[in-house]
């Protein structure tokens, strides 16, 4: 028996791996999920992840929690986020971390956003952010569940916090932009969260399901 899955037995624990090896994103999973669910990085459970070379951001997102449950043997999940702005047919869509080459850069990617909506005035600028996070067993059951945060590109950056391109999303209804919103208001509006939330009520009666099985 591996180290995790007797541990497992001995407290009654859960591991899953989260596709990724951002903190802030296992942080926001593990803070939905049951104390009783360790959440590991790829990096801590010595997952390998694969390119993204699917065409939709579900294919991307179970492309990396597949290669996750299949090299770690636990429940994976896998997120893929970026955003779609009408005016740009959909861009910069699944290219949005690579949006203005590689390697990523935010500054970049967001002056060439903004390059590319030049003259495009306010109300054709919508867009939004989506994201889809993958859900796949060991015993092959996959899931998938979708968020969305419907907004506008606005003329020039607003605030410090988030990342990529929060400083010029400004959300449907809102003053302040993503950029301008503490971790806790991004995290209950943004895309991923939404995403997140589904993907967490889905898996619920599954990881207890695994926790009685162990006891
Ligand atoms: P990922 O799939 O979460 O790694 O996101 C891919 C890219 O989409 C990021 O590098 C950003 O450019 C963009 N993106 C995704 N989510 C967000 C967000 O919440 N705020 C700003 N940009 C985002």
């Amino acid at each position: 028996m591996s180290l995790s899955r007797a541990r497992e037995r001995d407290d009654h624990q859960v591991t899953i791996v989260l596709a990724s090896n951002n903190r802030g994103k296992v942080e926001e999973l593990a803070r939905l999920l049951p104390d009783w669910v360790r959440v590991l990085t790829a990096a801590e459970a010595g997952v390998q992840l694969p390119e993204e070379t699917g065409t939709t951001f579900a294919e991307n997102a179970l492309l990396k929690a597949r290669a996750a449950a299949a090299q770690s043997g636990h429940i994976a999940l896998a997120d893929d986020s970026g955003l779609e702005v009408d005016a740009l047919g959909g861009e910069p869509g699944v290219r949005s971390a690579r949006y203005a080459g590689e390697p990523t850069d935010d500054a970049a990617n967001n002056a060439l956003l903004l390059e590319r909506l030049h003259g495009v005035p306010a109300e054709r600028r919508s867009a939004r952010f989506r994201s889809a996070v993958a859900v796949v067993l060991p015993d092959g059951r996959e899931h998938v569940a979708e968020g969305t945060i419907e907004g506008t590109i606005l003329e020039e950056p607003r605030g410090s916090g988030g990342f990529g391109y929060d400083p010029l999303f400004l959300p449907a209804g809102s003053t302040r932009t993503m950029a301008e919103l503490t971790v806790d208001e991004k995290n209950e509006l943004s895309h991923r969260g939404r995403a997140f939330r589904a993907a967490a009520t889905w898996l619920l009666p599954i990881l207890e399901g695994q926790r009685h099985a162990a006891s």
